[in-house]
């Protein structure tokens, strides 16, 4: 079929039409139009006049004058970041215009939430019990919550700038601070109000360029925990008396008791009883002494090779009628820092578990070494090892894998809540790994703030 070529044209006029009227926005319509009136009127008037040329020049002159007027406008508005006033124009100004206002607001909305979320986390924070202070890089004061001044006596409203140790002139604190040791909370009396015990920790963020201060009240659960501590510190020293005469007292009645085989076994057997009630009383009363110290520990520099040398001679003499080997293995000429007693404690505690808990002739070693990330004081033994479901229960007090067999071989099961108590006091962490039928092991994982690097070693130590 041939379409006539002379009904095409119409087609494509109306089409163009069609686009025009509704393709163009309502803006541009309206310049148009108003382009359209503004030739108009100056066709007119210089028809009227008879200087049609002046009149068509003069109109379209005022039209281009006043798009330039908006467009200075629009440029001072973008160079000053200036806010676009009331809308009100006509003609694609009035758009330009709008898109503005909807750009800078929505820049605006981001900054707006920002603000609010720190005025909301400020207020959060500052209607916490706990006192927050934050220092910045040279110990000074930047923010305090209401908190700060009732606890710590530390202005709310004007202490910004100042430094804290100014303000809270206490010794305890300025030691503390000084340390830079936060692993553990110091427990002290704040000047402000002696009655009153708070629970202070030190946190350090944006890469160690400020402090956050959090100090709690703990006068109630204070005198609550020394009570019951007390409680325990005492009974125990009271029970101390009656045992040692008891057993002095069988101690006698064996030695002059000619008497029946089972009346010795008897006696025997209350000996062997005593003895476990007064290792056990020993171990309460070391776990209440080291509960009771307010203090960090004293910073004893250990020299790790000689503390396992005396270790091992101890162990070797308790070893020798099981036929158990005990073995040291110093990895590293680094020593520790902490408190010399406590840390003989706590490893010598782990090596007579190794030697108590193991079947004879297991193998027990002792091992100092030191990797990037601190210091390991390690005891192992290739005895049965535990069974995995107990090893998270281990350290609780009185908590025994089995607990008959422990007894029998004098266990209180207090030694490795003994020995944690002791590592926590250090901001050192106790691991342990077990594999049954092969072994456990027991590493004091102590933090590179504890180790004390011999400068001549330095260089070896690390690479240990
Ligand atoms: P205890 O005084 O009974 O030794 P501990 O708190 O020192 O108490 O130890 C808790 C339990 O952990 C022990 O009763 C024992 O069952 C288990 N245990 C500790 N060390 C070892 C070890 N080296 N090998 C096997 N079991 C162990």
């Amino acid at each position: 079929m041939v379409i006539p070529a002379t009904r095409e044209k119409p087609q494509i006029r109306s089409s163009a039409m069609t686009i025009l009227q509704h393709n163009l926005p309502a803006s541009l319509k309206q310049e148009l139009w108003l382009l359209l009136g503004i030739t108009g009127t100056a066709l007119l008037a210089g028809m009227l006049t008879g200087k049609l040329l002046l009149c068509l020049l003069t109109g379209l002159s005022a039209y281009l004058a006043w798009h330039l007027l908006q467009l200075a406008r629009l440029l001072r508005l973008i160079r000053n970041r200036l806010a676009p006033g009331p809308i009100g124009l006509y003609g694609v100004w009035k758009d330009v215009f709008r898109e503005l206002v909807t750009l800078y607001q929505d820049k605006q909305q981001p900054e707006h939430r920002l603000s609010r979320y720190q005025g909301s986390f400020e207020d959060a924070i500052s209607a916490l019990p706990e006192a927050v202070v934050i220092l910045g890089q040279t110990g000074k004061i930047e923010w305090v919550n209401p908190a700060a001044e009732r606890l710590l006596g530390v202005d709310y409203h004007d202490s910004t700038g100042e430094r804290l140790l100014d303000l809270v002139r206490d010794p305890i604190l300025e030691e503390y601070l000084d340390n830079g040791a936060f692993e553990q909370p110091l427990v002290f009396s704040p000047p402000a109000n002696r009655s009153r015990i708070v629970s202070l920790f030190v946190t350090t963020f944006s890469g160690d360029q400020q402090q956050m201060i959090v100090a709690s009240d703990i006068t109630r659960q204070y005198h609550l925990d020394s009570a019951q501590l007390d409680f325990v510190a005492n009974i125990s020293h009271e029970l101390r008396t009656p045992l040692t005469v008891i057993s002095g007292l069988l101690e006698q009645l064996q030695t002059s008791n000619g008497g029946l085989p089972s009346e010795q076994r008897s006696i025997e057997l209350m000996q062997s009883q005593t003895l476990r009630m007064s290792e056990l009383i020993a171990d309460l009363l070391t776990l209440s002494r080291l509960e009771s110290k307010q203090q960090p520990p004293v910073a004893d520099e250990i020299d790790v090779s000689e503390l396992l040398a005396a270790i091992v001679a101890e162990a070797q003499t308790l070893g020798r009628a099981s036929g158990h080997t005990v073995q040291s293995h110093i990895e590293s000429a680094v020593r520790l820092r902490g408190e010399r007693k406590d840390i003989h404690t706590a490893v010598s505690s782990l090596v007579t578990n190794a030697i108590k808990h193991t079947p004879k002739r297991t193998q027990v070693d002792i091992r100092w070494r030191v990797d990037s990330e601190g210091g390991y004081l390690s005891v192992s033994d290739n005895g049965e090892g535990i069974p995995a479901r107990h090893l998270p229960r281990l350290t609780e007090r009185l908590y025994r894998v089995d607990g008959s067999r422990s007894r029998n071989t004098g266990g209180t099961g207090l030694g490795l809540a003994i020995v944690k108590n002791i590592l926590d006091r250090h901001g050192a962490e106790l691991k342990i790994s077990s594999t049954e039928g092969h072994g456990s092991t027991f590493h004091c994982h102590f933090p590179l703030e504890r180790l004390i690097r011999p400068e001549a070693v330095q260089d070896s130590a690390v690479s240990d």
